[in-house]
């Protein structure tokens, strides 16, 4: 098998950022699993589907026509790199993935990406589920106030509005889901190294991964 790094944490911890910059420094293929369900959720919106109509979504991220490249994704032929990135999308995407059929009909498409020279995936559950056999666990946390900043900041720089406090309930709100939920709740793997990354830069946190991969 490939080696496979995987990253885990709680919305807006730094671990997009933080992977693909691993991935790049190792030459990795890179996953964003949340993209994944970010983009089922589109699709699902753009068909009229209701987050509760579990069978539909199951048969649609079984089919769901993506397309996985560096710098963008593609649904249906079409990019939606920024549209997926809307808050809109990523709450409706928290919802879809509470269901277990519909993470098990995207399992096989994550796993399918473990390719050499190896991966680096984030997620909620890459270390738990995906790819319990990773090489490498990290679960990365951080305050909600950093992260509410960091994900204003992300917000502003691709042109959608955004409010701190809004972000915040939203984080707060989202973290529940996450953790409750009884498919695959997001929590840290018990081989998985912890790094609070509130007060380190994406540089320090980067070369504390590299630092326990090559250890
Ligand atoms: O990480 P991101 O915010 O893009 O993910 C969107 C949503 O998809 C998350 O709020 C989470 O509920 C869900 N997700 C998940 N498992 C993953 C990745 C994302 O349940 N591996």
């Amino acid at each position: 098998h490939a080696p496979v790094i995987a990253i885990d944490g709680p919305t807006a911890s730094g671990k997009g950022t933080v992977a693909q910059q691993v991935a790049q420094r190792l030459g990795f293929h890179y996953l964003d699993s949340g993209a994944l369900y970010r983009l089922l959720a589109l699709a699902s919106l753009r068909r009229q589907l209701a987050v509760q109509d579990v069978a539909a979504l199951t048969l649609l991220a079984r089919e769901l026509h993506i397309v996985f490249r560096d710098g963008y994704v593609k649904l249906d032929g079409v990019k939606v790199s920024n549209e997926i990135r809307a808050e809109e999308i990523g709450n409706r995407a928290s919802e879809i993935a509470l269901h277990a059929p519909i993470r098990l009909a995207l399992l096989a498409r994550q796993r399918a990406l473990r390719t050499l020279p190896g991966l680096v995936a984030d997620g909620r559950d890459m270390g738990t589920v995906v790819f319990p056999d990773a090489t490498l666990k990290v679960f990365l946390t951080a305050s909600v106030e950093a992260r509410a900043q960091r994900r204003y900041k992300q917000l502003i720089e691709k042109g959608f509005p955004a409010s701190i406090e809004i972000l915040s309930q939203d984080l707060a709100k989202r973290d529940a889901r996450d953790i409750q939920r009884v498919s695959a709740p997001l929590r840290p793997a018990e081989d998985a190294k912890i790094l609070d990354t509130s007060n380190l830069s994406v540089e320090q946190v980067v070369g504390k991964i590299l630092e326990w991969f090559v250890a």
